[in-house]
């Protein structure tokens, strides 16, 4: 039977804070827990680092050099409680939070559960696309592309050699963008030289766009910049395209357009990670409607952060966008004001300070829109980019591996990770059948 085991906050209030992504992580490193016991839940216990889950899904990078033990973490951090639980229910009005393990008591809960694919009710596409939202959806895609190129090695059907060898990736905002480059260098420096023997002039990047542009969310210079890589890189653009179903082989578009392809990659959107029982006008499109206090409508001592959360003002009528920069600084500020209120000092309202948007397209070729109107590209946003992220990365280690990785990919144009060590989707699938036969056999 499962305990939580939790020692008694004794005269301190306890924060439970749901999340350990970008918010969560920054609200616990932030709170002063001689003040407050907090208790941080999550379904994973690692943080992680989702700017550069493409690099492991491209085999540039191993999944722990972006992960970070939440443990470790918090290890000297006061009267602080981790516990591996997803939580499926809250109930407001007992300050509960329901788990496998039992219910947790909160004084006050915090929201930071983050988003997952949006695959917009579609079930085809649910079912055979593959997203890249967590660590193991970079493992399972990586896992894929080499496995689907070795299946294309093997093949003497040159149709279906067509089929494996076109991928789709669907969604042109920074992560489709980042996908596709590296996609692109993959197949220019790695397999090109892993394959001699299949037709590597058939192997197909096709990103598909629902609106005209790519990277929306940038300046118009970033975008264009953004095109003009990946076009001269071999990506081929398809913009104002809707896929509308996808049965694993052939992807149907609203135009009634079809591409007959083994792969496509879902980046078309996200949604928010909402948990059963706060009141139904407290959630608008998904997400918790909060204040400037970060309190979520409708609650003296539930608030919400980051991705899941929307707050919107004069400046950020529709929100503010979906980045780590968000999370982290609603984090901070939450946190600021509970160490405030345990001082008696007054309270500060949450203001975002915009750092800016990088993305990276490839080798040397980045795209950067720092404030207050600064729009560069090239070398020098490539650098930007990559000390942003070794900056952000969470832990030493995970800096010092990244980093002695990327010399080693940029040097030897290597990528050391191409090996197809999980089962496949299907092999998953099959083993589960196999495993359920036999059950009815008995
Ligand atoms: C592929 C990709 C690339 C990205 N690239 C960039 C980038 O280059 N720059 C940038 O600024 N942003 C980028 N983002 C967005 C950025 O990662 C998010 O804005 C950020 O992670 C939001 O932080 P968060 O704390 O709100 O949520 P998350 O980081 O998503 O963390 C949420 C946490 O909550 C946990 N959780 C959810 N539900 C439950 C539950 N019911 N019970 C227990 N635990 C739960 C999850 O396991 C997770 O650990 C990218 C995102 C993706 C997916």
């Amino acid at each position: 039977m499962l305990t939580l085991n939790l020692p008694d906050p004794q005269s301190k209030p306890r924060i439970v804070v749901i999340g350990g992504g970008f918010a969560g992580l920054n609200f616990v490193h932030q709170l002063d827990t001689t003040r407050y016991q907090v208790v941080l839940l999550d379904r994973h216990n690692y943080h992680t680092f989702a700017p550069l889950l493409y690099q492991v899904a491209t085999a540039g990078l191993e999944a722990p050099d972006i992960c970070g033990p939440l443990r470790k973490s918090f290890r000297r951090k006061h009267d602080f409680h981790f516990r591996m639980l997803q939580v499926h229910g809250i109930d407001p009005a007992t300050r509960l939070v329901h788990t496998a393990a039992g219910a947790i008591p909160y004084d006050h809960l915090v929201l930071a559960t983050g988003t997952r694919a949006n695959f917009f009710g579609n079930q085809n596409i649910q079912a055979h696309t593959l997203p890249l939202k967590t660590v193991p959806d970079a493992r399972r895609l990586r896992n894929h592309i080499f496995q689907t190129l070795e299946r294309a090695d093997l093949t003497d059907d040159p149709e279906e050699r067509k089929r494996l060898m076109t991928f789709i990736i669907v969604g042109g905002g920074p992560s489709g963008v980042e996908l596709a480059g590296a996609l692109s260098e993959l197949r220019k420096h790695v397999l090109a030289h892993d394959y001699p023997d299949t037709p590597m002039d058939q192997l197909r990047f096709i990103l598909v766009e629902g609106e005209g542009e790519l990277l929306s969310s940038f300046s118009d210079k970033s975008s264009r910049e953004a095109y003009r890589n990946l076009e001269e890189m071999g990506i081929e653009l398809k913009f104002g395209m809707l896929m509308t179903d996808y049965d694993g082989r052939v992807a149907t578009f609203k135009d009634g357009t079809t591409l007959s392809s083994s792969t496509v990659i879902w980046g078309a959107g996200v949604t928010g990670e909402i948990i059963e029982g706060l009141k139904s006008d407290s959630v608008l499109k998904a997400r918790y409607v909060i204040d400037d206090h970060l309190r979520v409508a409708g609650y003296e001592n539930v608030y919400a952060l980051g991705d899941v959360a929307l707050l919107t003002n004069d400046e950020w009528p529709r929100g503010h966008p979906g980045v780590a920069q968000v999370a982290i600084q609603m984090g901070k500020r939450l946190a600021k004001n509970f160490n405030a209120i345990a001082r008696d000092r007054p309270t500060t309202a949450f203001r975002y300070r915009d750092k800016g948007n990088l993305a990276i397209i490839g080798r040397n070729r980045a795209v950067a829109d720092l404030p207050p109107n600064l729009h560069f590209s090239g070398v020098p946003a490539w650098f930007v980019w990559a000390f942003v992220h070794i900056f952000y990365l969470i832990g030493f280690r995970n800096r010092l591996f990244t980093f002695l990785s990327w010399v080693g990919n940029y040097v030897t144009y290597n990528r050391a990770v191409r090996l197809v060590l999980e089962p496949t989707l299907e092999e998953e699938l099959r083993e589960g059948e196999e495993r359920f036969s036999v059950i009815d056999r008995r």
